[in-house]
């Protein structure tokens, strides 16, 4: 049995440059595990006949067939190496799910990590990575963990040193928009992306400011396209970023493209504060910090 962390992502900044002509955007990201996480626990036993079962606790409304990420990420993982067998997952569920923090993305890297090492890793990092891929835009960062620069469509991954330790609020409240839907009325604001992105270095300043330990003062550079749009279409959004910014935030900003929210704060003691007073709203609302890339022989290296 393998039990594997599977930790939330947060987007300190997330940006589109681009357009391509099937339609899929070119962005610039940098992703960030945190740890909030589900729990995911992996058994594999090899028999002749392919099973997979998941169990989950913590969240009715997440599939538990072949509609879950980590059901398939199993599925696939067997495929790849030629196995079969009775694979018996269990999912205790913290990430809220469908806002913006890679949750399904999250469970199903657990599961490849969780696979290859019952398995006597017989994929490399890289290989994980791009099976992953295959399954989810955000599964090869989840697989790695840590912090990222994330470009192309989503599958360009360079790892950059994870942001320092720092008090963390995450919350969410409300339903989200549709990513595609979102993606769709960007298009319409910027013109489809045709022209030429302005030059902008806050993404460098970022991760300068990660390897530097000066994140605090650089939070002005964070930024994220979506909320363009999403705050005016949910306006739970912009309640919780004004309890975070009112609580003492240095920076409260929407993750992927929501409804989530992240606030880095200065001290735990204003973090645990608005995390009370966001509970109290009926949000959920988890304190948590940054964490590092995962550890082991073939992950986060
Ligand atoms: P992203 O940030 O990558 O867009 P998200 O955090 O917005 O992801 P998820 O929590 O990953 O969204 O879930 C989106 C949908 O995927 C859910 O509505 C759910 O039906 C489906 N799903 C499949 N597998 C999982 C899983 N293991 N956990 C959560 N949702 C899952």
């Amino acid at each position: 049995m393998r039990a594997e962390r599977a930790n939330a992502k947060i987007n300190l900044y997330l940006n589109v440059v681009g357009r391509r002509e099937n339609g899929y955007h070119n962005i610039v990201s940098i992703m960030q595990t945190v740890s909030l996480c589900d729990l995911v626990t992996v058994e594999y036993l090899p028999a002749p006949q392919l099973s997979i079962r998941l169990y989950a606790s913590g969240n009715d409304s997440m599939p538990t067939d072949g509609r879950n990420l980590a059901w398939r990420a199993a599925e696939r993982y067997l495929g790849k190496i030629g196995q079969s067998g009775e694979v018996r997952i269990t999912v205790e569920k913290h990430i809220p799910m469908a806002a913006g923090l890679a949750g399904g993305s999250a469970d199903a890297a657990a599961v490849l990590r969780a696979m290859n090492r019952l398995c006597g890793n017989r994929l490399s990092t890289r290989e994980l990575c791009a099976l992953g891929a295959g399954l989810g835009a955000d599964i090869p960062f989840c697989i790695m963990g840590g912090g990222a620069l994330v470009t192309g469509i989503g599958e360009q991954l360079e790892k950059i040193t994870p942001m320092p330790q720092c008090p963390l609020v995450v919350a969410c409240m409300g339903e989200g928009i549709s990513t595609p839907w979102g993606y769709g009325k960007l298009d319409e604001l910027h013109g489809n992306f045709v022209d030429a992105p302005v030059f902008d270095d806050r993404p460098d300043t970022i991760i300068r400011a990660m390897h530097e330990n000066t994140v605090a003062e650089h939070t002005p550079c964070f930024f994220n396209i979506f909320e363009e749009i999403v705050p005016d279409l949910r306006p739970r959004v912009g309640e919780i970023k004004a309890v975070m910014n009112a609580g003492g935030a240095l920076r409260a900003m929407m993750s992927g493209s929501g409804p989530s929210v992240f606030g880095v704060f200065p001290d735990m003691e204003s973090a645990e504060r608005v995390t009370e007073k966001l509970k109290e709203m009926g949000a959920a609302a988890f304190v948590c910090h940054p964490t590092a890339a995962y550890q082991g022989e073939n992950c986060g290296e």
